[in-house]
């Protein structure tokens, strides 16, 4: 396995772009802005923004200034929009970045603004909609439960747009990922879509029911190969020990790459087969249970094809969001390849 790298991210633009492209069709009207805050979920803000904007997004979100600045130097073009709250000094530095302000209080000037109420998520947003002046551009909710309640959801909806009937000359926006897919009434002027443009299902269900591919995919190998006799054990806390002459190989990942403690016992491929997370994830490495004597070097699929990251959410008791975001892309601890399929 020559070139391999003990820890090897692979970002296919191509399916970003072809789920951008699907979910653009589903907005039939309503502008696309792709979400990319948290370095585009783990998986490459300034790649994934610009493939989405080739692909028909018409603007960027991230969450903070200081995400919001790091992708200006990278994409000078763009609409930018911050979707998080911002300090003074930072409204200034947004300022000459030609970034866009969510705001749910004081409304800065000589900034395009986008007001945020809120209708029931419970978090920042103003409550009841102050007179919106020169440099609003945009109103906006955000939905609590469009992954699951759709009720509370169309509630939200219908509180939002009660609130905002005299302004439909501003863009009005509402929808996620899951609002888009489930509740076409809430496409309203834009769109902002995270997790389905990286092909992962806001609902933890299989992807491929809504259209979407996944983005990203993690390689590792088998960096060593062993037999453990039985009362043997592998890893902290002896929580696997061996009850027959077991083959285990240690894989060179662990929760400080994203790989998290939780994932003992999820399933992983090597060589394409599946194979059980046994014993603790520990920080650099964890270890599988083999079938037999395996070389060393064999290819072990952490998330691909067969092993999606929906999988590993359920057994780890949390969702694709966090640990897509958890891993350690293009840092030290990993290469990242980019490719178009
Ligand atoms: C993160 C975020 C989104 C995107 O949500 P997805 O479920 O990933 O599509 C949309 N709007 C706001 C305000 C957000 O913070």
């Amino acid at each position: 396995m020559s070139g391999m790298a003990r820890n090897e991210v692979t970002i296919d633009l191509g399916a970003l772009r072809r789920n951008v492209k699907h979910l653009v069709e589903l907005a039939s009207g309503s502008e696309l802005w792709a979400v990319v805050k948290a370095n585009a979920y783990g998986h490459g803000a300034a790649d994934c923004g610009d493939t989405a904007l080739g692909a028909g997004a018409s603007a960027l979100c991230v969450a903070t200034v200081s995400e919001g600045l790091a992708l200006r130097r990278e994409l000078p073009e763009p609409r930018i929009i911050v979707l998080g709250p911002s300090s003074n000094r930072e409204v200034a530095q947004s300022r000459d970045a030609r970034l866009e302000l969510v705001v749910s209080s004081d409304i800065p000037s000589d900034i395009p603004v986008h007001l945020k109420l809120d209708t029931g998520m419970g978090r920042w947003g103003m409550s009841e909609l102050v007179r919106p002046d020169l440099d609003v551009v945009g109103l906006m909710t955000h939905f609590a439960t469009a992954d699951d309640d759709l009720d509370f959801a169309r509630i939200q909806l219908g509180r939002f747009l009660e609130a905002t009937a005299d302004y439909t000359h501003l863009t009005r926006h509402a929808a996620n990922s899951a609002a888009l897919l489930r509740i076409p009434e809430a496409r309203l002027d834009a769109v902002r879509c995270g997790i389905a443009i990286y092909g992962l299902s806001p609902f933890q269900t299989d992807a491929a029911d809504d259209g979407l591919e996944p983005v990203l995919s993690w390689h590792s190998e088998v960096s060593l190969v062993k037999q453990l006799q039985p009362g043997e054990s592998t890893g902290y806390g002896r929580l696997f020990i061996a009850a027959e002459p077991t083959w285990i190989g240690i894989v060179p990942v662990g929760y400080a790459d994203g790989f998290r403690r939780g994932l003992t016992g999820t399933t992983v491929l090597v060589d394409g087969e599946p194979a059980r997370v046994v014993g603790t994830v520990s920080m650099d490495a964890f270890a599988v249970e083999l079938d037999g004597p395996t070389a060393v070097g064999t290819r072990v699929t952490l998330v691909g094809s067969g092993v999606p990251l929906e999988a590993h959410a359920r057994h780890a008791g949390t969702i694709n969001y966090e640990l897509a975001t958890q891993i350690e892309t293009g840092s030290e601890r990993a290469r990242r390849t980019l490719y178009y399929s």
